[in-house]
């Protein structure tokens, strides 16, 4: 009966959501995968890997580049209609379809809290760009397969160790498959909400991000926005919300949109409907002005992004120093100088 009381108690957003993930999950992972064998596939690798044409090797060239484009041109053009749908509409694919990333927030929402470990609080931001970095430039310098540490086969590869299938038995019981396994039930089904590993680890969620907050600058398009004046810092969105990417900043709840997904998450929670997945309000002008106030018939849904705190005046200057810009501009001089090193090594050896 618990249980019963518990699943009428989820908001229909989010059980239609959960509904569309196993859906995807059926289609996209194996036994069924219908959706990969239309292409040939059995799993999410080869022509439909999303995670391996944009790797840097030095002295790539765009032939190169073109060769790994061509490879995984599938997986190319599913990357590319991400970005599009992600500026237009926010990162439905990571909240709606991703059956990697969904079905580890299922286990873990079916773990009772206590087995759960918190991970959103950590500067996922900084953690998150500075491994993407390490995972574009330095890891292909080492000669480290992407396919190494890669959530998109541990999933696919469990699900058929679970149906009996040889090659998951294999691959869940070797070095490679312990780790990625480790990782999935650490970072997945018992890390609270369960997308740590997306926040942290995921090459497409870091570049989704990217995109999520670029589209979010633009008025016309639909993102997770806050009305200012509606809302009172309550912060239970921001325990509701799985990726952590809520912060109350002078008391108003502010989006970090390099890591919201756009679940909805938040706007089911908000009772003064202070947040909601919208575009920009259109009506920029106010219905009346009472003694001098402008009264506005509809909230002014805005992007919020959570911006650094300016520290201390201190003899007359401002200091605008913020730690996680700062790890962030020197990850990616970092990344920058790294690139154009190696790049000049290789062509001048030649
Ligand atoms: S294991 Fe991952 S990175 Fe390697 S081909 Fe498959 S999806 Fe791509
Ligand atoms: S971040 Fe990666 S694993 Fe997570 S939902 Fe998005 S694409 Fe899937
Ligand atoms: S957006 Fe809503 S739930 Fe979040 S702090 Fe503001 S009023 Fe509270
Ligand atoms: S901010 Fe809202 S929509 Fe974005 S991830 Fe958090 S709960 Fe989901």
């Amino acid at each position: 009966m618990q249980a019963i009381d518990k699943l009428k108690a989820i908001p229909f957003v989010q059980k239609y959501r959960y509904g569309i993930i196993l859906l995807s999950a059926m289609s996209f992972l194996g036994p069924l995968a219908f959706l990969p064998q239309l292409t040939g596939n059995s799993d999410l690798c080869g022509q439909l890997c999303m995670r391996r044409f944009y790797l840097y090797f030095p002295g790539m060239t765009f032939a190169d580049l073109w060769t790994h484009i061509s490879v995984a041109y599938i997986g190319v053009i599913a990357f590319m209609l991400i970005m599009l749908t992600t500026f237009f509409f926010g990162r439905i694919w990571c909240s709606f379809l991703c059956p990697v990333g969904g079905l580890a927030e299922l286990g873990s929402r079916m773990l009772n809290d206590r087995w759960k470990i918190e991970f959103r609080s950590l500067p996922q931001v900084q953690i998150r760009y500075g491994y993407f970095g390490i995972y574009l430039v330095l890891m292909p310098m080492l000669g480290i397969s992407a396919c190494t540490l890669c959530n998109f086969i541990t999933i696919p590869r469990l699900i058929e160790a679970l149906s009996g299938e040889y090659r998951g038995v294999v691959y869940v019981l070797s070095s490679v498959g312990l780790v990625n396994l480790g990782l999935l039930f650490i970072l997945g089904f018992f890390a609270s909400k369960g997308r740590a590993y997306c926040q942290f680890l995921c090459p497409i969620g870091a570049a989704d991000g990217l995109m999520n907050r670029f589209g979010a600058r633009f008025g016309f398009t639909h993102h997770i926005r806050v009305a200012k004046e509606r809302c009172t810092g309550c912060n239970v969105c921001a325990r509701a919300c799985m990726c952590g990417a809520i912060k109350m900043v002078d008391k108003v709840a502010t989006v970090e949109q390099l890591s919201c997904m756009s679940c909805h998450d938040c706007v089911d929670v908000c009772d003064w409907n202070a947040i909601e997945w919208t575009t920009a309000s259109r009506n920029k002008e106010p219905k009346r002005i009472k003694k001098g106030v402008e009264i506005f018939p509809e909230p002014t849904w805005a992007s919020l992004n959570i911006m650094p705190t300016p520290m201390p005046q201190r003899n007359g200057i401002v200091g605008k120093v913020h730690v996680g810009r700062l790890v962030n501009g020197l990850i990616v001089s970092f990344v920058i100088a790294f690139v154009a090193t190696t790049s000049a090594i290789h062509y001048f050896s030649l």
